[in-house]
């Protein structure tokens, strides 16, 4: 079994719910007491938050690939970026370790495949939404395009995740406005919605709408248990 380099703390809301989803995808596929080899660097969020309002991303990006070296000298045989937005510095930190990071939008676009989706709409922070880096790869890489929520919806969605969800807080009316944006989704032509931010699970899943949801945290999770017991199982 290989081992899995978690880098988490971004937030430690959804680096819990990528070890729970980890161990019992392994668990389910082994059996018995098995569960995943993994080693963690969870940073500090608070740190990583400033970098991002001030728009430091070079910075941002040492400083996670100093957590990602610390990975690959505990024995991480491959790592996880555990959050979509920081993926806006996935080259910079691949650069600095010899070990291949396991991009989320690939474990994304996989499943959107399964389920014939080529046109999909992206709920996560307004630098996953607005920037480049997610929207491109999908496109480029996958064949996918993107429909993102009008200007006032991405705010709302931002704020909801920075202020509530990366502090635990779940609430009934913030369910109610993402639902609403997933109606404005669907009538701009999604066949499907990317939780493109790894909070949002805690929030919304597939019993809020009738398109297709894939949850960004448990796609990525679920394609690094697979990816660590390949050549185990058949
Ligand atoms: N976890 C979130 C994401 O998946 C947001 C926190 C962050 O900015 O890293 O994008």
């Amino acid at each position: 079994m290989k081992v899995i380099g978690l880098l988490g703390g971004m937030s430690w809301e959804s680096t819990a719910l990528y070890y729970q989803l980890i161990n019992r995808e392994v668990n389910q596929r082994l059996g018995g007491l098995n569960s995943a080899k993994i080693v963690m660097f969870s940073v500090n969020f608070a740190q990583i938050e400033r970098l991002q309002s001030q728009h430091k991303w070079k910075e941002a990006a040492l400083l996670l690939s100093g957590a990602a070296k610390s990975l690959q000298s505990a024995g991480a045989d491959f790592i996880l970026i555990c959050t979509n937005t920081m993926h806006l510095v996935a080259d910079d930190i691949q650069k600095s370790v010899d070990i291949p990071i396991l991009h989320i939008v690939d474990a994304v676009a996989a499943r959107l495949q399964e389920g014939d989706v080529d046109t999909v709409g992206l709920l996560g922070t307004q630098f996953t939404m607005e920037k480049p880096f997610y929207k491109e790869r999908l496109k480029d890489k996958h064949n996918i395009d993107v429909v993102i929520p009008k200007k006032s919806s991405r705010e709302y969605v931002h704020k909801v995740i920075y202020e509530q969800l990366c502090h635990g807080v779940v609430s009934d009316d913030s369910r109610r406005g993402y639902i609403n944006v997933l109606d404005e989704l669907k009538q701009n032509g999604a066949q499907g919605v990317i939780l493109g931010c790894t909070e949002i699970g805690m929030l919304i899943n597939s019993t809020h709408s009738d398109l297709p949801i894939c949850d960004s945290t448990e796609c990525h999770a679920q394609y690094a248990a697979q990816s660590s017991l390949k050549g185990l199982l058949s």
